[in-house]
């Protein structure tokens, strides 16, 4: 082979090395998808880093699990410090350093939500699509959300679950569709980083994610939110804390 295109090939993966927000994230993934993998021994699939909807806003799903008991929807979380976060809440907070540093991020839960639907449309609106967040590191502080696993409960967790619900032609049909929706490759990966650094970027200067006209702030019955320009074209709201 040209040494050029050698080299060519090697910055390309230092630059997507670069481009991935954490190694450490990396990892977390790689650990639940191995405990995952022990659900799909006799049937069932497994799809992880699934990408889809490129032309229409990217979303990346981390791990898919396809079980006779139903489909989960796990979102993985490697983060450090103390986590806490309510169920119903726009946002989730990190401590680190004692309590010094206060990190804010999108919920999780709400993240899965978006996930759940976007997933149920494309197979079937009727069928059991559950949630599960996992904080590798067991940091997350408030216990009474069940769908809120670590590292050392997501088994158990998964396993709670009785009941099939489904059957193995319904499985292969389900992985079939998914298989055919996964827009995953090494392009597409790294465009969606692009895109969620982007998103960030806008919501900073107050720029709609959506459908790029200005946030304005609003009064609302709980309390002052950012809504769209283009409301009620554009129905994108961000909760003010
Ligand atoms: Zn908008």
């Amino acid at each position: 082979m040209d040494t050029i295109i050698i080299i060519i090939i090697i910055l390309s993966i230092l630059i997507s090395i670069y481009q991935i927000p954490s190694i450490k994230g990396f990892v977390g993934e790689k650990l639940v998808s191995i405990i995952l993998k022990s659900f799909i021994k006799d049937s069932g699939y497994l799809f992880n880093d699934y990408l889809f909807d490129m032309n229409n806003n990217s979303c990346q799903i981390d791990h898919i699990l396809l079980t006779k008991k139903g489909i989960f929807i796990v979102e993985t979380k490697n983060y450090s410090g103390v986590i806490y976060g309510y169920e119903n809440s726009q946002k989730f907070y990190q401590y680190l350093n004692n309590g010094k540093i206060k990190n804010e991020f999108y919920s999780p839960l709400k993240q899965n939500e978006t996930h759940i639907n976007k997933i149920k449309k494309i197979l079937n609106n009727n069928i059991n699509v559950y949630g599960i967040v996992c904080f590798i590191k067991n940091n997350f502080k408030n216990k009474d959300i069940k769908n809120i696993v670590s590292i050392f409960t997501l088994k158990k967790y998964i396993k709670s679950f009785k009941n099939d619900c489904l059957t193995i032609d319904e499985l292969n049909e389900y992985n079939d569709i998914l298989l055919n929706n996964n827009e995953s490759n090494f392009i597409n990966n790294l465009k969606h980083i692009k895109r969620v650094k982007n998103k960030k970027n806008n919501i900073n200067k107050l720029i709609c994610p959506v459908c790029g006209a200005n946030l304005i702030l609003k009064k609302g019955n709980y309390g002052n939110f950012y809504g769209c320009q283009n409301y009620p074209n554009c129905l994108f709201t961000l909760k003010k804390e």
